[in-house]
């Protein structure tokens, strides 16, 4: 019996997808829009065609962990608390600087180690059981791509909601108005990846950029409380032309969603490139705040980057929220989402 074997055993038909004619189907969980015929698997390895049904993973995770929110990173979002975050298996895209490659190219790397001792089963009451248990205010889908498990997060997020529980997603972003407008009754924010502003780079990664953009542009309009992530990897996608195209870009979707740039450390296939120097950081950070932007942080450096980890005002420019990497110091946001100093209404949810 192979991996995928006992991994279908957990597979349940899925909800994101249509039947075409000969039992072939088409995902419409991310993108990629896999069409798949009987017997295949979609891009991500996941999601399988058996006899014109479409099974997808289901009640189990790879990894739970309780995290601060702010490793996630969302910065908007209920500060200060703590996530219990799950992730499965697979990804849609094979990103040469993945930092979750054990789990995210499980299915497709074999340097990755395929271990079914990797999952564990749960059920999505026991998951929303454990984070009201522990304290947690949220429950995030994270670690692997969430789009490509997208209706096992629902199914959690859905009981979650119901206990008085915030939901997020953790994403690449790579994914289509169907899952976004499915999520969106269930899911209250979304991190995505802006990886990088160039249609090659993404290439490489396996996917588009347009898409990417195209999620942050619809989420936001859809109402989740949208945050965005570049990692700047020095000679991938720290230019300044990138970085002001990526910052503008945001900017034209609203200029209260925050973007983090965070640095980048040598992993999985890419350990040519320099970790980022906390300068570079700094720099795309000015660039983020120049284009419109008014949240820009910059993350992965704790205590290196000045005051670009903290949280000020855009009206009156007081410190309202201090941090070091994951910490919270000190949060002078009012409990109904303003500035203390002069009533300004931040962005986000608090
Ligand atoms: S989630 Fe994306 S990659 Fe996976 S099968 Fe569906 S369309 Fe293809």
């Amino acid at each position: 019996m192979s991996y995928f074997d006992d991994l279908d055993k957990h597979a349940v038909p899925g909800s994101l997808y249509e039947k075409l004619e000969n039992n072939i189907v088409r995902c419409h969980a991310c993108a990629f829009r896999c069409e798949i015929h009987p017997g295949r698997r979609g891009i991500c390895k996941m999601r399988v065609n058996k006899d014109g049904v479409l099974l997808v993973p289901h009640g189990y995770v790879a990894g739970a962990q309780f995290d601060p929110i702010e490793k996630k990173p969302l910065a908007h979002f209920l500060p200060g608390s703590q996530v219990l975050t799950f992730g499965m298996l697979g990804c849609n895209f094979h990103c040469s600087f993945c930092q979750n490659w054990h789990t995210s190219q499980v299915l497709r790397d074999p340097c990755a180690d395929p271990s079914i001792e990797y999952i564990q089963t749960v059920t999505a009451k026991e998951m929303v059981e454990a984070a009201l248990k522990n304290g947690a205010a949220s429950i995030a889908s994270s670690y692997n791509e969430p789009m490509i498990t997208a209706e096992w997060a629902m199914e959690v997020f859905k009981l979650a909601k119901n206990r008085g529980l915030k939901t997020a997603m953790v994403s690449n972003g790579y994914a289509t108005p169907e899952t976004l407008k499915a999520l969106r009754p269930c899911t209250d924010a979304l991190k995505v990846d802006l990886k990088s502003m160039q249609e090659a780079q993404y290439k490489r990664m396996g996917g588009k950029l347009q898409p990417v953009l195209d999620t942050i542009k619809l989420a936001h309009e859809l109402g989740f409380w949208v945050e965005v992530v570049t990692l700047v990897i020095p000679g991938f996608n720290d230019s300044v032309d990138e970085l002001w195209t990526a910052g503008s870009y945001i900017t034209s979707v609203s200029p209260d969603i925050p973007w983090h740039v965070t640095a980048y450390h040598p992993d999985y296939q890419m350990v040519d490139a320099p970790s980022t120097p906390a300068e570079t950081l700094q720099r795309a950070a000015e660039i983020g705040q120049e284009a419109g932007l008014r949240y820009v942080y910059a993350g992965n450096l704790p205590g290196r980057v000045g005051s670009l980890e903290d949280t000020h005002c855009p009206s009156c420019s007081r410190l309202l929220i201090q941090r070091r990497g994951y910490r919270i110091l000190k949060n002078l946001v009012t409990p109904e989402g303003a500035c203390q100093y002069c009533g300004e209404k931040i962005a986000g949810v608090f």
